[in-house]
């Protein structure tokens, strides 16, 4: 009764210490169903507003709606992190609604305390030669994002690498972003992945398929973990 008594103390003093441990990434699959057209401020107590949400691009063969794109890479993601004892937040699990906007979509991240917020988008263009991977990080605006700044441009380049040697699109590098809501209200590390381009029928008809959904979530996990000092081999 005694070996009971203390096994069944250290299954609770052990469990929420590890889920405490465990750190909290927010998956942010960029847009919704519908556009929102509503306004917004750019960053906190800004008079310059913007457009909550555009609606985002779509493959020009595919035919699909980069939101669906968006959501399908984030729940394979959601599964890897998982799998890798990661705790997961999603700021949407359908695509069914107007989108919420960047406001709220950083709120969300703010209130979980992630250690990143992720979000995952794919590019458009009126150049359909126009292609490759690229990851965007906030630039450095004092009141806005100088806590998230440094931190925020380390994760863009370790995820960036580990896309671009997932996807084997061509590497745009990173790009700051001065102008992004969703980058000046969060208050957690935040970078906007763009896997691709869906205006350019080559690189569409790849991230249209469930393999290279797989690839991409596997480059997104492998450098979510290696970026929060754990091992990328657990993405497996
Ligand atoms: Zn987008």
């Amino acid at each position: 009764m005694r070996a009971l008594c203390s096994a069944v103390m250290a299954v609770i003093f052990v469990l929420p210490a590890d889920a405490a441990k465990a750190p909290v990434v927010v998956i942010d699959p960029g847009h919704d169903l519908r556009a929102n057209a509503a306004t917004e401020p750019i960053g906190p107590g800004s008079t310059i507003r913007k457009i909550k949400d555009g609606g985002g691009t779509r493959g020009v063969a595919s035919g699909l709606a980069e939101a669906d794109l968006n959501l399908r890479v984030a729940l394979r993601l959601r599964a890897l992190l998982e799998g890798a004892g990661v705790r997961v937040v999603m700021t949407r699990t359908t695509t069914t609604g107007t989108s919420i906007g960047n406001v709220a979509r950083a709120r969300i991240a703010n209130e979980a305390g992630a250690a990143l917020f992720l979000r995952i988008h794919a590019d458009g263009s009126t150049d359909a030669r126009a292609r490759g991977t690229h990851t965007l990080y906030p630039a450095l605006r004092r009141g806005w994002t100088d806590d998230v700044y440094t931190a925020s441009k380390r994760v863009a380049r370790i995820v960036q690498a580990e896309l671009v040697l997932a996807l084997g699109f061509p590497d745009r590098g990173l790009q700051e972003r001065a102008d992004f809501t969703g980058f000046n209200w969060s208050d957690v590390p935040v970078i906007l992945v763009e896997m691709g381009f869906m205006t350019n029928p080559h690189e569409d008809r790849l991230l249209a398929t469930p393999g290279y959904q797989r690839r991409s979530a596997l480059g997104l996990c492998r450098g979510t973990l290696r970026a929060l000092a754990r091992p990328a081999a657990s993405c497996e």
